[in-house]
């Protein structure tokens, strides 16, 4: 889940399309790779300074399964929590062996060892594209880019786009850029409906129909450590980021 800038979505479409994938069957593993550790907040993973995380796994190589962690709310969902400490890795990762490769091979062997393997990651990036995004790409086969519906939306994807070409021919050739999800999507203005066709006609198919409403409740759930999805199923935002992940698996049936 990437998109360097902030405050689009990308955690809260991480957390509960992991949630709605966890709810229909799946295992899924959230990697939080943001040093503010949202992701690990709304899923209620205890991630103090000091917490075995992503940190101590891209930086002392501590086994990923030392540092995963059960989702109380959510049976099936796992996650890697980030702590603060994952603010100076982005620094400290630049002299070290093999620094784009990290989580890629963290994620490889706990894949090839792990009891209950996960059948989907969600890696939640931070707001840049420097190497922990890097490392996201390189460990990743796709790219979900959640895209805000507001003015500037469009700004910086041609970056973003970019890397991910740069990294598809350095570093890994299945990258790809696959799914586009519109969030906090407001129908009454002219403006969504004009980013949206923007992004349709610039993305074609790769964009998913579902589109996520703006929503208080998507937006109140972190606060009680919860998904939409389990604080309160009902509500509109709830059944969007359902049935964006019920969409997303329809797409993977039809290219598998
Ligand atoms: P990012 O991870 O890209 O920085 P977040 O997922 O943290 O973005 O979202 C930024 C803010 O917007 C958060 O406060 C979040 O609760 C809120 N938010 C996200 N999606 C919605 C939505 N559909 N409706 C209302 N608020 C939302
Ligand atoms: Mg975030």
């Amino acid at each position: 889940m990437s998109n360097q800038k902030g405050g689009v979505g990308k955690t809260t479409t991480t957390v509960n399309i992991a949630a709605a994938m966890a709810q229909s069957g799946l295992r899924v593993l959230v990697i939080d790779m943001d040093p503010q550790g949202n992701a690990s907040t709304a899923l209620s993973i205890p991630h103090t300074s000091g917490t075995p995380g992503i940190y101590d796994v891209l930086i002392d190589g501590a086994p990923l399964s030392e540092v995963v962690q059960d989702c109380p709310q959510v049976p099936g969902l796992t996650c890697a929590p980030a702590t603060i400490d994952l603010a100076g890795a982005e620094i400290e990762l630049v002299p070290l062996v093999a620094r784009e490769n990290r989580l890629r091979r963290a994620i490889q062997t706990y894949l090839d060892t792990v009891g209950d393997r996960p059948d989907l990651i969600i890696i939640d990036c931070p707001p840049s594209l420097g190497l922990l995004t890097v490392n996201a790409f390189v460990a990743a086969r796709e790219v979900l880019i959640p895209i805000q519906c507001e003015y500037y939306a469009l700004e910086g994807l041609s970056q973003l786009l970019k890397n991910v070409e740069l990294i598809q021919l350095h570093l890994n050739a299945e990258l790809e850029v696959s799914t586009i999800l519109l969030t906090m999507f407001d129908g009454r203005t002219r403006l969504a409906h004009d980013v949206a066709d923007q992004v349709r006609e610039h993305f074609g198919d790769r964009v998913l129909r579902t589109v996520v409403p703006r929503s208080v409740r998507i937006s109140e759930a972190p606060s009680h450590g919860e998904t939409v999805l389990t604080y309160d199923p009902t509500s509109s935002g709830a059944q969007s980021y359902a049935e964006a992940a019920a969409e997303m698996r329809r797409q993977k049936g039809k290219s598998a």
